[in-house]
C-alpha cells in the first residue's frame, strides 16, 4: 500500500476534526477526497504529510510511519496546500533550487529543466512569481511538490480560483504526472472527480461516509453530485 491510514482521529481543543478515520490507498490510484467545508480533508492531508501530529491511531507511507519517521516519509510525498504559499519575490528557477535544495535533489538544475517543461512554465520562466497569474502559480506550486520526484502527491484543493482554461490545464497536468503516481486530491467541483479520479472517499464531520470507485457509482447509475448530497447534508 502507499498510503495506510488506521483508525486516526484528532481535535483542536473541543472541535473534533478527524475521528476514527481508516483506509488505504494503492499505488497509482487518483483518488478524490470529497467533503463540505470543515469536513477535515485539510487536517488529514496535514497529518499525512506530517505537517501535523495525529491524536491517536497510525499512519504509513510507504511502510514508513507517519510519527517516528517523517522525514522519510515527507521525501516520498509532494504536497501542494491549499493556499499554495510561495515567495512571490524569487523568481520560478531560484524558488525551485531552493525547493530542490531542501531535498537535495541530485542534478539539480536538470531537474529544474525537466520541471519546468512538464509543468508548462517555459514561457514564463524568466519572471517572478508575484508576476503571474494564478494559473502559473499553480504550477509553480505543482512543481515544487514534484521537484523530488515523489511517489505519492497530495493536493489540496489544486484547482480552486482558477478560470475554465486555467482548470483544463491544471486538470490535465495533474492527469498526466498521475500516471506514475498515487494522489489523493480534495475538491469541491464534482466533475473533477468524475474526469481525473478512478474512486472517491466522501468525508463528513470527521468521519468517513463513503468509500467508492467511480465505476462502481457509473454502473450503478448513481449521480456524484447526488449521492455526495444525500451523504453531506
Ligand atoms: P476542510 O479541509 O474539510 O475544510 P479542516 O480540516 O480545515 O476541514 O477543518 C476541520 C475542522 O477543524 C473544522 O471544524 C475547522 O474549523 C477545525 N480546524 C481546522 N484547523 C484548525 C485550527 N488550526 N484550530 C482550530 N480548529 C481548526
Amino acid at each position: 500500500m502507499s498510503i495506510t491510514i488506521e483508525q486516526v482521529s484528532k481535535n483542536y481543543g473541543d472541535q473534533v476534526a478527524l475521528s476514527n478515520v481508516s483506509f488505504s490507498l494503492k499505488q497509482g490510484e487518483i483518488v478524490g477526497f470529497l467533503g463540505p467545508n470543515g469536513a477535515g480533508k485539510s487536517t488529514l492531508m496535514k497529518i499525512i504529510c506530517c505537517y501535523l501530529s495525529q491524536d491517536s491511531g497510525n499512519i504509513e507511507v510507504c511502510d514508513l510511519n507517519t510519527k517516528t519517521q517523517d522525514l522519510l516519509v515527507k521525501s516520498k510525498i509532494g504536497y501542494l496546500p491549499e493556499d499554495n504559499p510561495l515567495y512571490l519575490d524569487m523568481y520560478i528557477k531560484e524558488y525551485l533550487s531552493f525547493v530542490g535544495g531542501l531535498y537535495r535533489v541530485i542534478n539539480l538544475k536538470k531537474r529544474i529543466e525537466e520541471i519546468i517543461d512538464q509543468t508548462g512554465l517555459d514561457s514564463e520562466q524568466h519572471k517572478k512569481i508575484g508576476e503571474l497569474s494564478k494559473g502559473f502559480k499553480q504550477r509553480v506550486g505543482l512543481a515544487a511538490a514534484l521537484i523530488h520526484n515523489p511517489k505519492i502527491l497530495i493536493l489540496d484543493e489544486p484547482t480552486t480560483g482558477l478560470d475554465p482554461n486555467q482548470l483544463v490545464g491544471i486538470r490535465n497536468l495533474i492527469k498526466e504526472v498521475g500516471k506514475e503516481k498515487t494522489v489523493l486530491l480534495s475538491t469541491h467541483i464534482m466533475q473533477e472527480v468524475d474526469q481525473m479520479c478512478n474512486r472517491v472517499i466522501i468525508i463528513k464531520q470527521g468521519e468517513i461516509v463513503d468509500d467508492n470507485l467511480i465505476d462502481n457509482l457509473k454502473q450503478n447509475n448513481i449521480d456524484l453530485e447526488e449521492h455526495f448530497r444525500k451523504l453531506t447534508c
